[in-house]
């Protein structure tokens, strides 16, 4: 039931440009694309394209503007694709409010699992608030947000009031990074310390208690020197 979603490209380099659009059109989707940021900010205002694939490096402007720029009107999800590796673009592409991102070399069912991802998640978001959802459901993982129940394998879970708000926050965002100064930011408030220590004290803990071997986690996933992801909502 692939509703022909529209992707538009933001990439300079022809290749990949190229290998991208080709994989996207093999999958049904309708691409789009432009090799520089005015071009592609036209074509997002113009065009109403269902998600973007942008590069960071573009030859007219830094991609963490673009971003900055879409997300003064719209909340069409946004992928990054980039070539560097340094974590602190990342930070900076999803705290500017990219959705995700992904490093090249990448493979082509990583980068299709993305997009799935993004897409399912904001078609949701168009519909129902993600706060209006009264589950989150993963594994052996059932997180009741009406009843603040959290169970595994049907046991309930106690966890404090600070790692129930981590929990239940990165369970909304499901499948999605979040950012360690997004997460301290809205557990602790504007003016908390941007000093993640007391979060990975809490995170700890919140391993302990959900996980069978926290060294090896199967419900949230650390990227290092960037953030968490929550394992996607089976209940959607
Ligand atoms: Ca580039």
């Amino acid at each position: 039931m692939n509703l022909r979603h529209e992707i538009l490209l933001i990439e300079d380099e022809k290749n990949i440009c190229n290998f991208i659009a080709t994989t996207l059109r093999t999958q049904n989707y309708k691409v789009s694309f432009a090799e520089t940021a005015a071009n592609g900010l036209s074509l997002a205002a113009s065009g109403c394209p269902d998600l973007i694939l942008l590069d960071l490096g573009l030859p007219d402007m830094d991609g963490i503007d673009v971003i900055r720029n879409v997300r003064e009107w719209s909340n069409i999800p946004i992928i990054v694709i980039s070539a560097r590796t340094q974590e602190k673009e990342k930070v900076e592409a999803l705290d500017a409010g990219a959705d995700d991102y992904i490093t090249k070399p990448f493979g082509t069912s990583e980068l299709l699992a993305r997009i799935r991802t993004a897409l399912r998640r904001s078609s949701l978001n168009n519909g129902v608030p993600v706060s209006g959802q009264s589950r989150y459901t993963a594994k052996e993982l059932v997180i009741d947000y009406d009843k603040h129940t959290i169970t595994v394998a049907g046991d309930i879970i106690h966890f404090t009031q600070i790692e129930y708000k981590i929990l239940t926050f990165l369970a909304r965002n499901a499948g999605k990074v979040i950012t360690y100064d997004t997460l301290i930011t809205h557990v602790w408030g504007p003016y908390a310390d941007s000093n993640n220590r007391i979060l990975r004290v809490n995170m700890a803990n919140i391993r302990r208690k959900l996980e069978q071997n926290p060294a090896d986690p199967q419900y949230i996933f650390t990227e290092i020197g960037i953030g968490y992801r929550m394992i996607d909502n089976e209940n959607l």
